[in-house]
């Protein structure tokens, strides 16, 4: 039987307000207890601030931690390839707005990949008829081998993957370089500024829930839809006064505070992070081995309170391991898979990348082999949409 402690209402409290808010459920029993007279078992509980006991021995770790190299090369990797992407991207639209003039290049099917919410309709479009889409079905593909990644290895497109996320850790990193720290919100604004992210996508959410699979296949075949990519492109070279000055506001708070669109604002981040949750995966702490050195915690850039907690189950964590990379305790702070009833495993960060890369890979594979990644359009289409492309009314999706 497992040892029962009772807790007062004051350690709940103090629990709770350290805890980051995707774990208070994993609390509700002790408020349990203390509204129900429940009990609380031993394994469960979390140390208070105010009852420390005394710091276990350190045993130093002997292996040589080159997570965050591998995750760094991933990053640059497909950074690389996204600019490859964007130059190509770039280069076809100047074909089409020649009038077939200039040099012609192949339209990259990969640019689709920057248009999640089109990515979102194609998923439920083909969770309700079983089919593909036929129109930036590369968008599709992207979309959802970005899905499977953070449903395996947690949100780790963001850390490891996603070029925003690349460009706002180096934009933090250079503020710690400048400022030697980086700095965080206080609690009373951090707590509402993250449900933002979650507020946009409830509203792109609520459009796509509402649309039928023949709305969704008329929008995509509409003439807006079938150059949105080329409106984004327009959005960022024809850049607006107001949007320059928000974007720079962005860039300047992505300095000071880790992370800060992603934390504060990004809704596809948002969306990963709610399916990571249901991921098996997930950072373990053991706490018999642990020395309490709080490292993990000062360089979670997702700020959780690794320290305090056995399990990261946070929508937060970005599976970046970067609290691994610090610990110095051996197999201590470990990335782990679920191995047994209450056992858990380790996963290097070697795995995780081949892991990665095999699921991008595979699904990308998937489609180009199939002949499914490239939108078969004549090129007089193109030729005829891409010049007037801010001029193409948006279509209103209808309900049925
Ligand atoms: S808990 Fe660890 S893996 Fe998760 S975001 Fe924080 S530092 Fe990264
Ligand atoms: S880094 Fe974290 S998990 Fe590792 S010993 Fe220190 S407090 Fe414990």
């Amino acid at each position: 039987m497992a040892n029962i402690r009772r807790v007062s209402f004051s350690e709940v409290s103090t629990i709770l307000a350290r805890c980051d808010i995707s774990h208070r459920s994993r609390f509700a029993a002790l408020i349990c207890w203390e509204l129900g007279d429940a009990a609380v078992p031993d394994e469960h509980q979390e140390r208070s601030q105010t009852q420390k006991p005394a710091r276990n021995k350190l045993i130093r770790r002997d292996d040589h931690d080159n997570s965050q190299s591998i995750r760094f090369t991933a990053q640059i990797l497909f950074a690389t390839l996204n600019v490859w992407v964007g130059v190509q991207f770039y280069l076809w639209v100047r074909w089409a707005e020649s009038g077939g003039r200039a040099f012609e290049v192949s339209r990259p099917a990969g640019v689709e990949g920057w248009l999640p919410i089109e990515g979102l309709m194609q998923l439920k479009y083909f969770l309700i008829t079983g089919k593909v889409p036929h129109v930036h079905a590369a968008g599709f593909f992207l979309f959802t081998s970005f899905l499977v990644i953070s449903f395996v290895f947690r949100k780790a497109f963001c850390s490891w993957l996603c070029p925003v996320g690349t460009v706002s850790e180096y934009l933090w990193r250079l503020g710690r370089s400048i400022f030697g720290r980086s700095f965080q919100l206080p609690r009373w604004a951090d707590i509402p500024l993250r449900s933002l992210k979650y507020l946009v996508l409830s509203l792109f959410a609520y459009a796509v829930i509402g649309m039928s699979a023949a709305s969704i296949a008329e929008f995509l075949n509409s003439p807006y839809a079938l150059i949105v990519d080329v409106r984004m492109l327009n959005f960022f070279r024809y850049i607006g006064g107001t949007v320059a000055w928000v974007v720079l506001g962005l860039v300047i708070a992505s300095i000071f505070v880790q992370n800060f669109w992603c934390r504060y604002l990004c809704p596809y981040g948002g969306f990963l992070g709610l399916v990571s949750l249901l991921s098996p995966m997930r950072i373990a702490r053991n706490a018999s081995t642990c020395i309490d050195c709080a490292k993990c915690a000062k360089a979670c850039p997702s700020a959780l309170p690794v320290d305090k907690l056995l399990q990261i189950r946070s929508a937060e964590c970005t599976g970046c391991l970067e609290c691994v990379a610090v610990c110095p305790a051996k197999e201590t702070l470990i990335m782990s898979v679920p191995l047994g009833v209450r056992k858990r495993r380790a996963i290097p960060a070697w795995s995780m990348a081949a892991g990665i890369a095999i699921l991008f890979l595979g699904v990308v594979g998937y489609a180009k082999v199939t002949g499914q990644w490239n939108t078969n359009l004549p090129k007089q289409v193109y030729l005829q949409l891409v010049p007037n492309a801010d001029e193409q009314e948006h279509l209103i999706p209808s309900e049925h």
